[in-house]
């Protein structure tokens, strides 16, 4: 941390919370339920990790009986706000969005360093100079230095971070999504809707090949694609460092740009994104002037699987893949959305794919925005678990939803040496529909 801090003035902070909030954390009746389903709790075994424990902590700085210390705030950080806790809790408690509204309490009244500062408030907002930014990346990554580097431990005798951070990043696209393809894309065959795309941050510039295959999946399933440009980050990392200012801000800039296009629905292949999209309406709850469009915006969007369970009619036409796949659950689709019935359908309907649940009800894989980076220890340990679920599978595909989730998944296929691959959902629709109606783009 290293940031002096005023834990009075936190505590102060704390002592706000409005009826709505307070009334969520005392409803936590100690059952201990969520003990069981939260991965710290799993690794650590000690009831300051668990959510029960992180429950029990802010009403104690709430009530004055705790201070605002340095090691409450660092409390805070390590829930992975993976919800699976609040998909058990039979109160009803919503634990990782109070971990985020303590996390926004205490950042509001704490000195932030100038690099996040620039991060959060600037850069996230344009799509374009962070790709600009990721240019001399690619460069690096062309010339194979950083996995050279890392091959020859030289990355390492730097940073264990950048190490991991090198083994971490897949390689780069040469342009983000958003430079390749035009702000509307016809549909093929029987004209269906017309649905709004959401590009997230991270699809858009670390994954575009992904989205491509989500782009490909919807025109060819006889969809419009309006992407309008100029899209800002969904603000989910603001949110999980307690920033809602530029949060707010970037949310209101989208929910503009989509509410001038005629668009039936808005739909996003990032479940991070997908959920926090679908937050807006809880983010300007208060807000009375953006209340009604952000309650309309929220109420349009769909997560790609929940959409496609519905638009891929029975006139779909899959060829046999002959797989065993499971599917993981980003923990922003399956607890925070409740999506985990349409992943398994769609999956369910291609021919010849045995489709195997993971044995481990839903845990997060470690991935967690940066958490992965910040409590890499930690992280490992969630995801050595999650490799181990895999393997009781006996699948040899991993399919997700997140990009978060596929750098992780895909880093733990290397660390492990597993012999199953990572794909996300609409490249392995993509691949099933392929020979059917839906051919790949041509953008370029
Ligand atoms: S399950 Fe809910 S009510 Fe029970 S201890 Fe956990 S947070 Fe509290
Ligand atoms: S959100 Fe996840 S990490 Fe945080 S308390 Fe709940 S189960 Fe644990």
């Amino acid at each position: 941390m290293g940031r002096s801090i005023d834990p009075e003035k936190i505590s102060k902070a704390f002592a706000t919370l409005d009826a709505h909030d307070y009334g969520d954390v005392i409803q936590c009746m100690r059952c201990g339920t969520c003990l069981p389903t939260c991965p710290t709790y799993r690794t650590d075994g000690i009831e300051t990790q668990s959510p029960r424990g992180r429950m029990a902590m802010i009403r104690a700085v709430i009530d004055g009986r705790l201070p605002a210390s340095e090691e409450f705030i660092e409390h805070m950080y390590h829930c992975l706000d993976c919800r699976n806790c609040q998909s058990v809790c039979p109160a009803g408690v919503k634990v990782g969005e109070l971990v985020l509204e303590a996390r926004h309490r205490i950042e509001e009244n704490r000195p932030q360093p100038r690099l996040k500062r620039l991060l959060l408030h600037h850069l996230i907002r344009d799509q374009r100079g962070m790709s600009r930014l990721l240019t001399p990346l690619r460069w690096l990554q062309a010339a194979r230095v950083p996995s050279l580097a890392r091959k020859y431990g030289i990355l390492k005798l730097i940073s264990e971070d950048l190490e991991f951070m090198e083994a971490l990043l897949p390689p780069l696209p040469a342009r983000p999504l958003s430079e390749t393809i035009p702000e509307e894309i016809p549909a093929r065959g029987v004209v269906k809707g017309r649905v709004g795309f959401f590009l997230g941050c991270a699809m858009n510039l670390i994954f575009a090949e992904v989205s491509r295959a989500t782009v490909d999946v919807l025109s060819g399933a006889g969809y419009t694609l309006i992407i309008p440009k100029g899209q800002q980050c969904c603000g989910a990392p603001n949110i999980a460092e307690g920033e809602r200012k530029t949060c707010r801000e970037m949310a209101e800039h989208n929910m503009r740009l989509f509410a001038e296009r005629d668009v039936d629905t808005i739909v996003t292949d990032c479940a991070a994104c997908g959920s926090e999209l679908k937050g807006y309406r809880e983010l300007f709850r208060s807000r009375s002037g953006l209340a009604g469009m952000s309650e309309q915006f929220s109420g349009k969007t769909q997560d790609i699987s929940e959409f496609l369970s519905a638009a891929l009619g029975p006139d779909a036409v899959f060829r046999p893949m002959d797989e065993v796949v499971c599917f993981h659950d980003p923990c922003h689709s399956r607890h925070a959305q409740k999506v985990l019935r349409q992943p398994r359908e769609l999956l369910r309907r291609i021919p010849g794919v045995v489709f195997q649940d993971l044995p481990d009800e839903g845990q997060c894989c470690g991935s967690a925005g940066v958490y992965n980076i910040t409590h890499r220890e930690r992280s490992m340990k969630i995801l050595e678990a999650k490799v181990a679920a895999i393997g009781r599978t006996g699948a040899r595909r991993v399919i997700t939803s997140n990009p978060g989730c596929l750098m992780q998944l895909q880093y733990a296929r290397m660390r492990w040496r597993q012999d199953w691959t990572v794909s996300h959902i609409t490249e392995f629709l993509r691949e099933a529909l392929e020979g059917g109606e839906i051919a790949r783009s041509t953008f370029s």
